[in-house]
């Protein structure tokens, strides 16, 4: 099963493939995660990405369509995999259709979440993670049970992503809008998109995305 979370940074496109891939036992391939193991292994890809990143701008298309492309051939993705962060221009989601057409596979959905922008700054401004296991949180929304301890791992070291500093945050959304909004087109075109409202607690935003993908496999 191929999936696409698409939405504006902050919609909980993560958050949501998480949980979707867990329950569904299938892998989330997040290019932002790929591009940051890069960035802090210190490769010539993360050289290239990290001061791209740091400004809220998009990686070139042809380093991100290689990465994507060798991870989805690894074999823990044959079950299926759930694509957070791509694609994420018209060029990608070209590149996605050949390579998914010379595996034969089917694109099965496209989950669009949708959030108000005022909320995805407040979203993306107070989030951070376990430094150990990677478990998120916010400030406002999600904060640990005890105060700086990780409620998964017990760890005591949190981060905060560098890109989620509020005027970075405002030029990641110009640039969804510029360059990634019009796959929302694209998709609809080609009727694989669904639109879900990511408004709501990540319980109800989980069960609407559920029904949506047993949909899909039907
Ligand atoms: P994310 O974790 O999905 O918010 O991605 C963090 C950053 O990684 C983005 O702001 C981009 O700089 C870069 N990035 C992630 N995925 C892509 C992609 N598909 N195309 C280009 N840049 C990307």
């Amino acid at each position: 099963m191929i999936l696409i979370l698409l939405g504006p940074p902050g919609a909980g496109k993560g958050t949501q493939a998480k949980e979707l891939a867990a329950r569904r036992g299938l892998v989330q391939l997040s290019t932002g995660d790929m591009l940051r193991a890069a960035v802090a292994a210190g490769t010539a890809v993360g050289l290239k990405a990290r001061p791209i990143m740091e400004k809220g701008l998009l990686v070139p298309d042809e380093i991100v369509i290689g990465i994507l492309a060798e991870r989805i051939e690894q074999p823990d993705c044959r079950n299926g995999v759930i694509l957070d962060g791509f694609p994420r221009t018209l060029a990608q989601a070209s590149a996605l259709d050949d390579v998914l057409t010379n595996k034969k596979l089917k694109l099965d959905a496209v989950i669009e979440l949708k959030v108000d922008d005022e909320v995805l700054v407040e979203r993306i401004s107070g989030r951070f993670s376990c430094a150990e296991c990677g478990a998120g949180y916010h400030d406002a929304f999600k904060p640990t049970k005890v105060k700086d301890v990780c409620d998964a791992c017990q760890a005591t070291k949190f981060i905060r992503r560098k890109d989620d500093a509020p005027e970075t945050v405002r030029a990641r959304l110009l640039v969804y809008y510029r360059e990634t909004s019009p796959l929302i087109g694209y998709y609809y075109c080609k009727g694989n998109l669904h639109v879900v409202s990511g408004m709501g607690p990540i319980g109800e935003v989980a069960a609407a995305i559920e029904s949506i993908v047993e949909g899909a496999k039907a």
